[in-house]
């Protein structure tokens, strides 16, 4: 499948066992783990594998000290993902799968929230939806945390931009349980798909 391509949203550490710590987040990232070695049928150090054929995108919040968005600011969370620290590191389970040039920062302005993965930029200043247009992707997996925030909000703006969006609700984490249904029971009626591995 070549015009299908991974999403990983926000798997760091302080989404997962850190200041933001969501419900759901270590068994999200063990699956998202297993499908990542479906895919890549592998891992990265393995002889067969067919790493590359199928691109992973990864997605990180990374905030600089006195980001908008964290309570001291005024804003509704905790600090969480500064720049340079643990907590905005990529889980280390998942991080021998991602690359410079496929991995997108987000909320990097002082004063600018960004839910969505979409306009994250890699380090050459390109932006994801550039990037998935480049690779010629039509399907994208989405796996992440928070359901309700980053993945969902990232998950609409890849539906608006007119891809097919698969959303895998085995592979989520959440600030709240009943905001992760609602959101997922959104995301549905919008045309986004659920599946389980
Ligand atoms: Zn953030």
């Amino acid at each position: 499948m070549r015009d299908v391509a991974l999403v990983v949203v926000d798997m760091l550490y302080d989404f997962i066992d850190g200041t933001m710590a969501c419900q759901g987040a270590g068994e999200a990232v063990r699956n998202s783990l297993k499908f990542i070695e479906k895919i890549t049928e592998g891992s990265p150090e393995s002889d067969e594998i067919i790493y590359g054929t199928f691109p992973i995108l990864f997605v990180r919040d990374s905030h600089p000290q006195g980001h908008c968005s964290f309570q001291a600011q005024g804003g509704p969370w905790p600090e969480h993902c500064v720049q340079g620290t643990h907590g905005a590191e990529i889980h280390e389970a998942l991080r021998p799968y991602a690359t410079e040039e496929l991995t997108f920062y987000k909320g990097y302005k002082k004063d600018l929230e960004q839910y969505s993965g979409f306009e994250g930029v890699n380090h050459a200043g390109q932006s994801l939806h550039e990037v998935l247009e480049l690779l010629d992707i039509k399907n994208v997996y989405v796996c992440g945390i928070a359901t309700e925030y980053c993945v969902r909000n990232t998950c609409e703006d890849l539906k608006k931009a007119g891809l097919r969006v698969l959303l895998l609700q085995d592979c989520l984490a959440w600030v709240d349980p009943q905001g992760h249904r609602e959101a997922l029971a959104a995301m549905q009626a919008e045309g986004i798909k659920l599946i389980s591995q």
